[in-house]
């Protein structure tokens, strides 16, 4: 089965062809680093993350790049306001983002550029423009005119003739009652040498307009030509428009192939954001004592185009859902299992492992359709459930135990929740000291012979993670 994306270009679902086979360049927009991210803006990079995994479930081998804008018209205001440098301004966001995606068990991009690190190819690209007819000068500052790019609009769709020709908007955001000649590039006012934020070029000193910024990282990165961009959905217009007026307008070649664009995360019906004052951010979260693999799980029970609600009710019920999955898992990991093959080997427990990795890749393919393909993992729980109840029947085999511990662990190479889950638990302080409580428990039932008791301790113990071995120097325990 082909793996099908939907285009907002095209505004249809496509099925995906890379440019080179076996290999996928990627980009994704990332934060402006003004503000530590809440848990609005982890959706999106959730979301690219996710599309990241599994491409490379699916055997490509990619190349994911993800920006960080350092310098922009919100950057330069808040260094100015608290009176230090760019630079200085944006490292701590830059940190608050890492420990966020960490967190959240997001696995890393190949590359993070900063914009401030490639003013020189915005400026060639810049100058591109110029030569071609479509950039030009106005009092120290460069802007595009749109009206010289006969694909303007083609992205978002905006109705380019109710825009006002020659009018120019100097702002990095703006809206499609705006659609006008954007800023590629703004003469240095005097309060943008306070914060370090002005570069000598052609036409003056100044410094690049927001747009330009992905234009000249993801190209530098990936080609004038790559596969695909990915973003939120208010990215549309005019960012990533925007982009490829720039990208096209200077290469005369097809700037991305495949455009993916993601949903808000809502709060009340309303988007999460910084200015509605509606958010809050992962470590705000844990401290309240949710886990962050709630969150994952709760990201997953939506489509990436859907738009989604955050509410503590959702994230109880996500919460339940990971532990139900990992207490499947220990539960069979820690099974005593009879070597294989042999009459034992049941193909019950076969079969529902080949039908949920390919029910998994079907859901998947269908544009990362994850609440399906949550589904699917769900029912290989089910059937694992009901393998280890039934086992009067027949014992389970090595070979069908691990068969269905290789499908979880292969599903949540793109989840990711197990991972995220089994992490929290190494963490959960004092555990070793109720463990040891709860051994001592199933010990001094098991000399009573009380083996219903002894037996519901075990699996008090799995649902935690927790692997108890019998050896002959008694109980050794280990974390899953
Ligand atoms: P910003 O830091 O505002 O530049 O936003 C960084 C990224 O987060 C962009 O791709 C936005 O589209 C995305 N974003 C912002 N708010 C939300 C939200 N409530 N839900 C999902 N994505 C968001
Ligand atoms: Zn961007």
């Amino acid at each position: 089965m082909p793996l099908r994306f939907y285009n907002t270009l095209t505004r249809r679902e496509e099925e995906f062809v890379p440019l080179r086979e076996g290999r996928v360049g990627m980009y994704c927009c990332g934060p402006t680093v003004y503000a530590p991210p809440h848990v609005g803006n982890l959706r999106t990079f959730f979301f690219a993350d996710v599309l990241h995994r599994y491409l490379e479930y699916r055997g490509y081998e990619v190349r994911f790049v993800m920006n960080l804008t350092d310098v922009d018209d919100k950057t330069i205001r808040g260094a100015l306001r608290d009176g230090v440098s760019l630079k200085e301004y944006g490292e701590p966001f830059v940190a608050a983002l890492f420990e966020s995606l960490d967190g959240l068990g997001v696995e890393r991009a190949d590359l993070y550029p900063r914009a401030t690190d490639y003013v020189p190819q915005m400026v060639e690209i810049i100058r591109r423009l110029e030569e071609r007819g479509l950039a030009y000068e106005s009092e120290g500052s460069v802007y595009y005119d749109i009206s010289q790019f006969a694909d303007y609009g083609k992205l978002s769709k905006v109705d380019v003739s109710a825009g006002r020709r020659g009018e120019r908007v100097a702002h990095d955001e703006y809206d499609k009652d705006d659609v006008r000649d954007f800023v590629l590039w703004k003469g240095a006012k005097p309060e943008d040498a306070q914060v370090g934020a002005v570069w000598d070029t052609p036409w003056g000193p100044g410094r690049p307009g927001w747009h330009i910024e992905c234009s000249a990282m993801s190209m530098h990165e990936l080609g004038e030509t790559f596969d695909i961009h990915a973003g939120g959905v208010d990215l549309t217009f005019p960012h990533h428009e925007d982009e490829i007026a720039q990208s096209e307008g200077a290469t005369g070649k097809p700037f991305v192939r495949y455009w993916l664009h993601g949903e808000f995360l809502q709060m009340d019906g309303e988007k999460m954001a910084k200015s509605l004052g509606n958010f809050f951010s992962l470590q705000d979260l844990v401290a309240q004592g949710v886990k962050a693999s709630s969150i994952r799980y709760l990201f997953l029970t939506a489509h990436y185009r859907s738009k989604l609600n955050f509410t503590f009710e959702a994230l109880e019920s996500a919460e339940q859902a990971v532990r139900r999955v990992r207490t499947t898992r220990e539960r069979l990991r820690t099974h005593p299992a009879v070597a294989s093959p042999g009459p034992a080997d049941q193909p019950v427990l076969h079969r529902a492992v080949d039908a949920a990795l390919a029910g998994f890749a079907a859901a998947m393919d269908q544009d990362l359709n994850t609440s399906v393909a949550l589904a699917e993992l769900h029912a290989l729980v089910s059937a694992t459930n009901g393998r280890l109840e039934g086992l009067g029947t027949a014992p389970i085999s090595e070979a069908e135990r691990d068969a269905a511990l290789d499908a979880m662990a292969r599903i949540d190479s793109v989840f990711g929740f197990l991972r995220v889950a089994d992490r929290e638990v190494q963490v959960d302080g004092g555990l070793a000291a109720w463990v040891e409580e709860r051994l001592a428990a199933r010990g001094a039932a098991r000399n009573a012979k009380d083996f219903a008791q002894s037996d519901a301790i075990r699996a008090e113990l799995a649902e935690r993670g927790v692997v108890v071995e019998d050896t002959a120097q008694g109980p050794r325990w280990s974390l899953a």
